[in-house]
């Protein structure tokens, strides 16, 4: 018996991560959720936006599944995403964006794999006001974290079968920043000469995806164009609903959707919990439980190819609980 601790998050967290209890439940993988919240709820509840708990959990579990906390704009707490990723140096942060059948899109052969640098960059938070009406925000490369994320999409790539790896970049402004990002990933990239290998700009990357995504593999960015770049991408296949995501460190992972909280659809029985479940099939994937992962996976792409219970994001008109109901039914089936 395997205990997770489970972040329900804000929003829609709470129905997406019911969901992918529901869904782990109708496998016959067992696992003991420690449910511990973080987050705006939390800091009502316990005075901290990451309660002791919460920390506490995570280190001793070493696997958590997350919902998404919201973070206000402008103002107020920092991300509690961005400093659970950094606390737990969970560096790579992957997110395969792949077309599924029955959900109508202009494409129908998407097949990527996000590798997001998941530490520093601009999501460091280190800024200030120069002066009043100048702001300063400090973007932070590592040859360090350059070299194990480029070397992490190698890996990646090579482990799963994968043919190319692009490395996303904007070196032609930010000369010394990407500039060591790009020397790192074409270093680590010389290791792998039976992987092919390119760069291309960001600007032009997001061009080249909404025109030809079948040409792309395995995608290597810095932390801000992989956040970017990774909401392109789902909506290449359909939207955030159905983009699963891991940030994986060196024994800590934490699981979680791309999507965020939504709160205009939160509490309304609507959200699409196609994203966390896949999120779901991630970490059963990293817990070497693979046959129920897989299981997990056949049974979304049968309740989606079939389209009677399929959330309003996709065309469909069934509840978070109706696309729940009818994955756990396939699951169940299938056992
Ligand atoms: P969002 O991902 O919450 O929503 C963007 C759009 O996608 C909205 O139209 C929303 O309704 C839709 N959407 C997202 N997930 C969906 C789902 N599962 N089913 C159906 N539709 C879905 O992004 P946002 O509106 O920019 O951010 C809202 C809040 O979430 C912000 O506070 C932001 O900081 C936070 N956020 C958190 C995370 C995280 O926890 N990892 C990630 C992204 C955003």
């Amino acid at each position: 018996m395997k205990t997770i601790t489970l972040i329900p998050g804000d929003g829609i967290g709470v129905e997406v991560t019911a969901a992918v209890q529901k869904v782990i439940a109708a496998t016959d993988v067992a696992i003991t959720w420690e449910i511990v919240n973080g987050g705006e709820e939390a800091y009502k509840a316990t005075g901290q936006y990451i309660p002791d708990a919460l920390l506490e959990s995570i280190s001793k579990n070493k696997i958590a599944f997350k919902g998404p906390i919201t973070t206000p704009i402008g103002t107020g707490f920092k991300s509690i995403n961005v400093t659970l990723r950094q606390k737990y140096n969970t560096y790579a942060n992957v997110r395969p964006v792949k077309s599924i059948a029955g959900i109508k899109t202009p494409f129908n052969d998407v097949d990527l794999v996000i590798v997001r640098e998941n530490s520093e960059d601009l999501y460091c938070g280190i800024e200030h006001l120069v002066t009043e009406g100048v702001a300063e925000s400090i973007k932070v490369i590592t040859k360090k974290a350059s070299l194990r994320i480029g070397e992490y999409a190698f890996q990646y790539a090579k482990a799963h079968g994968r043919k190319k790896v692009t490395a996303v970049h904007k070196a032609n402004i930010m000369k010394i920043s990407d500039g060591l990002f790009l020397d790192c990933i074409r270093a680590v990239a010389k290791k792998y000469p039976e992987i092919e290998y390119e760069e291309v700009i960001v600007d032009n990357m997001c061009m080249q995806l909404v025109m030809y995504p079948e040409k792309y593999d395995v995608l290597v960015l810095p932390n801000l164009y992989g956040d970017i770049v990774s909401d392109l991408a789902a909506g290449l296949v359909g939207g955030l609903g159905l983009v699963p995501g891991s940030n994986i460190g060196e024994d800590i992972a934490i699981f979680e959707a791309v999507h965020g909280s939504a709160p205009q659809i939160a509490g309304k029985n609507l959200a699409n919990p196609t994203a966390c479940i896949l999120s779901a099939a991630m970490m059963l994937d990293y817990i070497n439980e693979k046959a129920a992962a897989n299981l997990i996976r056949e049974a979304v792409a049968t309740v989606i190819k079939e389209g009677k219970y399929t959330t309003t994001d996709i065309g469909g008109t069934a509840t978070t609980e109706e696309i729940t109901e009818a994955i756990c039914d396939k699951i169940k089936r299938q056992l």
